[in-house]
């Protein structure tokens, strides 16, 4: 499963942000809005967004491995009929 955290503008919240190459300086293109501190300043104003994909991905990954840990016991019990999980 992918996973990505997509950068947003704090002024309009669109993710239309242009990013130069040295990630010196980064620009919105739908408000204009430009970062002087760079893709740094970005993630700092983005912090409660990321936090939140991370909750999220923590979920998911939960999810994820319950589901794997429910199908391996029922194929255990399956080959072992006298081990039964209630
Ligand atoms: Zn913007």
């Amino acid at each position: 499963m992918k996973r990505e955290i997509t950068l947003r503008c704090t002024t309009c919240g669109s993710e239309d942000l242009e990013f130069t190459q040295v990630q010196s300086h980064v620009k919105c293109n739908c408000c204009g809005r430009e970062y002087l501190g760079g893709y740094d300043e970005v993630v700092e104003l983005n912090q409660e967004h990321i936090t939140q994909h991370i909750e999220s991905f923590k979920t998911e990954i939960e999810k994820e491995l319950k589901q794997k840990l429910i199908s391996s016991l029922n194929s255990i019990t399956r080959k072992h009929k006298c081990f039964k999980i209630k």
